[in-house]
């Protein structure tokens, strides 16, 4: 009889609870639906597109795009189904049977579906309790482990916070291993380590349009490297992955991102005014965030919870997790939807 490839019966299915709130905190996602300049031009083209052929073989034309914003070739460049994509891909590329992914915890959760995925050990490194990394530590754990990747998210979904970028540095320059930088949340930072590409050659910065450009519907990410890691990578990323609606909004998205600041900046505003306001409640931390979302730990989380549920708020519930015991994680949302979070905890 067929049984699935030993392995997966220990894995998880990705599950977090699909309700439609009427406000959605839950996800990271960008508040903002298209600028409505980008919609008309992502709209004018989608209408002349030629549905009937395939997209370009490999993207060639918004890795192009891209690359220019970096100063880079397009042989640097690569573009997935999302950046969860190309890290699943990584994983596979560089990880695989007998290696060892290293990664700071708690961090993004599916770093270690990946590692699992690509038949990879996943060795996390527990964060200080306060969500600063012990770099010495981490660098150890990746010796010890023989790590062919060591993950990195920064900022650091679910906390907020970020590496310093001597730290950073500190990592590459002193392991073997290959380190990819994800940077998911790097435009609510405005730091990062693309400058590192010119430096070392163990270096990879993964990038989305999923959060500051609005743009999760569409799943598009993408990959700053060397060219010779790129290559590498190439052969385990599919033939025609990005499907042609996809590109061609994307390249309008990425030409036109200037668009997007007034949103960004509104975003970020709103975090710093969210994060004082909750600071100031009762039995409230509030964790540094330089991203589009905030950490936020109490005894009462339960209640918490409930109250924003009770309003149509949706979040998502760490509070069991370890590491992450009596947390939530809140997305900053529109004035209006911060509002009713703050409305939802006082009255
Ligand atoms: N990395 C991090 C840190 C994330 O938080 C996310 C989305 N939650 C991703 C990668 C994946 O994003 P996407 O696949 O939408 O590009």
């Amino acid at each position: 009889m067929f049984q699935p490839r030993s392995g997966l019966e220990v894995l998880p299915t990705y599950s977090v609870e699909e309700i439609s709130w009427p406000i959605r905190l839950d996800a990271n996602e960008s508040p903002y639906d298209m600028p409505p300049a980008v919609k008309a031009k992502v709209v004018e083209t989608l209408s002349s597109l030629q549905f009937n052929r395939y997209p370009e073989l490999t993207a060639h034309s918004l890795k192009t795009t891209i690359a220019a914003g970096f100063g880079l070739k397009a042989a640097n460049v690569l573009v997935g189904n999302g950046s969860s994509e190309i890290l699943e891909k990584l994983c596979y590329a560089f990880g695989g049977a007998g290696r060892s992914i290293v990664y700071p915890s708690p961090s993004f959760s599916m770093y270690k579906i990946y590692a699992k995925l690509a038949d990879s050990k996943p060795v996390p490194v527990a964060l200080n309790e306060d969500y600063t990394l012990d770099a010495d530590a981490l660098l150890e754990a990746a010796k010890q482990a023989e790590a062919s990747v060591i993950l990195l998210c920064n900022p650091n979904n679910p906390t907020g916070g970020v590496l310093p970028p001597e730290q950073i540095e500190y990592i590459v320059a002193n392991t073997q291993s290959l380190v990819v930088i994800d940077e998911a949340y790097h435009e609510f930072y405005g730091k990062t380590s693309v400058d590192l590409l010119g430096k070392y050659q163990n270096v990879a910065i993964a990038r989305t349009f999923s959060k500051a450009y609005g743009l999760a519907s569409a799943r598009i990410g993408f990959l700053l490297t060397s060219e010779s890691i790129a290559q590498t990578l190439g052969k385990v990323i599919l033939p025609y992955c990005v499907n042609a609606l996809t590109l061609a909004t994307a390249e309008i998205v990425y030409n036109m991102r200037q668009e997007y600041a007034a949103g960004i900046a509104e975003n970020s505003r709103e975090r710093i005014r969210m994060a004082a306001a909750l600071s100031a409640l009762d039995g409230i931390t509030v964790y540094p965030s330089q991203t589009n979302f905030l950490l936020i730990k109490s005894d009462t989380i339960s209640e918490i919870i409930e109250k924003l549920s009770a309003k149509g708020i949706g979040i998502r519930d760490f509070s069991k997790v370890p590491g992450l015991i009596n947390c939530i994680r809140s997305g900053v949302g529109t004035p209006a939807e911060n509002n009713a979070v703050l409305e939802a905890l006082t009255l």
